[in-house]
Formats: structure tokens, C-alpha cells, sequence
């Protein structure tokens, strides 16, 4: 059975988290889209990690873990992140590396740089980790695929044509140092050595294993809200957050997908720029902030402090809707026992109108949130393992906003453990 771990916002809903618990009964862990751009916090035995590139369930014995054809390969960081796991005691995992998979080149990360210089003020907030760089020339058939790595001859061609255009860039608009042939074909070789070990055919091995009744997990990275088709455009990533990419992603058939985790936090937190229509400032996001996530809500890559907000309902609603959702894991709700009142967003108001569909980006930006309190619990609820013991203003957070974004709450987590987890 195939089951996609996915996040309903703008990212860092705890998919982590998720998808490391959820690997207790899983064969295999496959990461189908972005990069080393965003990053999963796991806390478990064996410490504290922050994943950028290997799936979440790296730390158990039994999976494999695979990086699908989808993602954008950084294979220096896929190596350092191997490394610096097994240097912290957990044992060498099993990990396959698609050879349709496409690799993140040095240039990308530089002209992600030199992007975000020139625009300055105007910048999207990449992370700079070459992701939209990287994509770009994805479709624009420029790219490097893993194979393309083990025949010399064809590669260094294919490396001097692709060189010409970016010198023109680097020479003409961003003004910096100009590419080498030979350089970046001896970092490739090294590249090769690196990946080698791992390198597959992923959709053949996943057609057996789907065949032989193998659990699959896909993970996914950021959220519905980043989608560059239905998120927040032009404030998004450069790859599908939607589980439907799974499939692409991965190399499965869609409708191997059965089961569709949604993950939506307690409250809303969001990187870079863009309209946030719940967000909240001044003392009142720097205690959320504070308090938030697994010691503060800050960029797991970057360390950059998130941007805060109260739980959004209309774009949460969307979110697991775009998903194609069939259960609601919701987290992070210890977080929020210090609160007499929460306040929820409702509805958004539109040039004077109220509505609770999530509009496009120009709408977006005009919206204002419509907000409804609910009464706090002030406790502690973390440890505590069934549902009936939640107290009773915190089953009604829960249930309220399960009824406004219309898909179960199976799953509510109260800590960031692998076993703070309330089954419903
Ligand atoms: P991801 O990218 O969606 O995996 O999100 P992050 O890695 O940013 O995870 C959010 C943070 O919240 C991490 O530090 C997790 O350890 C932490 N976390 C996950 N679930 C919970 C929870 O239920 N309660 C608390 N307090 N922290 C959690």
C-alpha cells in the first residue's frame, strides 16, 4: 500500500515527524519533489536531526529510503547528511538514489545567489539552495540527470554547451566569475563517486515492491500553499508539494496512492514573502514564535525566525482539498496551552465580502481575516495518550476546526516525539 505524507500550508507543519512515525510500518520512504532547500526536524532515540535531502525514515533498521526521480539532487549535502547520521550513531541506512533523478549543479546554487542579489528588496526569499535555478533548467532540457554522470564523453559535451549560456549570464547581468569546463567536470567525477552506491532504477524497484504488497511512504516538502500550480503563485517553490506528484515524483501509478496524510499545524508559521492573511506581530508572534514547534519556530535550513499566524481555516480547507486528503494529522497542539483565547481565522473579507474559498494571489493580498476566539485550556497536555483525557476546550479546538476544514482529524500530535501521538 502507498501512503503520501503531505503538508496543508506553507511547510514546516511537522511532516518530520509524521512520516518518522509512520515509518515504523513502512518498507519504504521515498522523497518525490524538492531539494535541500527546506529541511525535516526529527527528535528521536538517537537525537535531535535536521534532514534536508534523506527521507524521514532514515533512523529505523527495516526501510529503505529512497530519493525519487523528482527531487532536486544535491549530492555533496546527500553525502555530508549520510555522514553526519551515521557519525551521530544511527546505523548506515539503506538508500537507493533514482538515476532519472536530476542533480543540483554548482552554478545553480551561485545563480540563485546572484538572483536574489539583483532583485534585492524585491526578492522571493529563496533559501538559495539553486532550487528554482535548478528546475528551470529542468524543463528547459538543460539539465543533468544521475546517468547522465557515467559516460564521460557525452557528459563533457553536453557540459561545454550548457556552460556557453550561463558565462553569458554571469558575464552580462550578474557580473561575477565565469564557469570552467574542466572544473566543473572534475567535480562532477566526484559527484559520480559519491552517488555511485546508491544509484537505481526507482520506478523499476517500486513496481515490484508495490507488486509484492511492500509498504511505501511518500514524503512530501513544504505544502499545498507552495504548489506552483495551486499555491500562493509567483510565492512558491519550483516543484509539486501536491501528493498527485507522488506518483510522477516516485515512478508509481496514481492510483497506487490509497491513503493521503495531510499535515496541518495547530497554528500557521510561513517562510519568506508573500500575503499571510492570519499573521500576527509584535509581542504576541514573538511568544508563538517562541514557544512554537520544537524549541521555536525558526528555518530548519537557514535558522531565519518564521513568520506567525493563528490557524487559518479557509486555507487549511483548500489545502486538504488540493491534496486530496484522507486524514488530517494535526500538530503541534501542545504549543498552544498557555493561551486563555485562540483566535481562529474563519473567512476571509474581500473587497467587502466574506467568503470561504481560497482565492488567487491578486485576491490574497486585498483579504483581511475573519476571526473567531475559542476558549483556551491552559495546560500542559503533552503525555497525555487518548483522546477522552484531552481537556474539554481542546477537543473543541479540535473539533471545530475539523468541522470547518471538512476532513477527519485521525491523528493529533502533542509533542515532538515519535510516540506523542493521539489516535482518533
Ligand atoms: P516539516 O518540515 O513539516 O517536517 O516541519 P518541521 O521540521 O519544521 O517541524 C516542525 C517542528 O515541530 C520540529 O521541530 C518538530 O520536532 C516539531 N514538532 C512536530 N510535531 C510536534 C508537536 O506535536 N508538538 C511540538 N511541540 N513540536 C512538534
Amino acid at each position: 500500500m502507498v501512503k503520501a505524507v503531505v503538508g496543508a500550508n506553507w511547510g514546516d507543519e511537522g511532516k518530520g515527524k509524521i512520516t518518522d512515525m509512520l515509518s515504523k510500518e513502512a518498507d519504504i520512504i521515498v522523497r518525490f519533489q524538492g531539494g535541500a532547500n527546506a529541511g525535516h526536524t526529527i527528535v528521536n532515540d538517537y537525537g535531535k536531526f535536521a534532514l534536508h535531502t534523506l527521507p524521514s525514515g532514515v533512523f529505523y533498521n527495516h526501510t529503505t529510503s529512497i530519493i525519487g526521480n523528482g527531487v532536486a539532487l544535491n549530492i555533496p549535502v546527500l553525502f555530508k547528511e549520510i555522514k553526519g547520521i551515521v557519525e551521530q550513531g544511527v546505523p548506515m541506512p539503506k538508500i537507493l538514489v533514482s538515476d532519472r533523478a536530476q542533480i543540483v549543479m554548482p552554478y545553480h546554487v551561485l545563480l540563485d545567489e546572484y538572483e536574489e542579489e539583483r532583485l534585492a528588496g524585491k526578492s522571493f526569499g529563496s533559501t538559495k539552495s539553486g532550487i528554482a535555478p535548478f528546475y528551470s533548467d529542468k524543463y528547459a532540457k538543460i539539465g543533468f540527470q544521475v546517468a547522465e554522470l557515467f559516460d564521460e564523453t557525452v557528459l563533457k559535451d553536453k557540459l561545454e554547451r550548457v556552460i556557453v549560456q550561463k558565462n553569458i549570464l554571469l558575464e552580462h547581468l550578474y557580473h561575477k566569475p565565469l564557469l570552467k569546463v574542466e572544473e566543473l567536470f572534475t567535480t562532477l567525477m566526484e559527484y559520480r563517486e559519491m552517488v555511485e552506491p546508491y544509484v537505481c532504477d526507482v520506478s523499476a524497484f517500486l513496481y515490484e515492491a508495490i507488486k509484492e504488497g511492500k509498504n511505501i511512504l511518500l514524503e512530501g516538502q513544504l505544502g499545498s500553499l507552495k504548489d506552483p500550480d495551486h499555491g500562493i503563485y509567483p510565492m512558491v517553490t519550483s516543484s509539486s508539494t501536491l501528493a498527485a506528484y507522488g506518483a510522477i515524483g516516485a515512478g508509481i501509478p496514481p492510483y497506487e496512492i490509497k491513503k493521503i496524510v495531510t499535515v496541518v499545524k495547530a497554528y500557521s508559521s510561513a517562510v519568506g514573502a508573500g500575503a499571510f492573511v492570519s499573521e500576527i506581530f509584535g509581542e504576541e508572534a514573538d511568544e508563538l514564535r517562541r514557544r512554537g514547534g520544537d524549541g521555536g519556530e525558526y528555518g530548519a535550513t537557514t535558522g531565519r525566525p518564521r513568520r506567525m499566524g493563528w490557524f487559518d481555516c479557509v486555507a487549511s480547507k483548500y489545502g486538504c482539498r488540493i491534496q486530496g486528503t484522507t486524514d488530517v494529522a494535526f500538530t503541534v497542539l501542545d504549543v498552544l496551552g498557555y493561551l486563555d483565547e485562540i483566535p481562529v481565522c474563519v473567512g476571509y473579507e474581500i473587497d467587502g465580502e466574506i467568503t470561504t474559498e481560497f482565492p488567487t494571489t491578486g485576491k490574497l493580498e486585498k483579504a483581511k481575516p475573519v476571526l473567531k476566539t475559542l476558549p483556551g485550556w491552559k495546560s500542559d497536555i503533552r503525555g497525555i495518550t487518548k483522546y477522552e483525557e484531552l481537556p474539554g476546550n481542546c477537543r473543541k479546538y479540535i473539533e471545530f476546526i475539523e468541522e470547518q476544514i471538512g476532513f477527519p482529524i485521525t491523528m493529533v500530535s502533542n509533542g515532538p516525539g515519535r510516540n506523542d501521538i493521539i489516535y482518533r
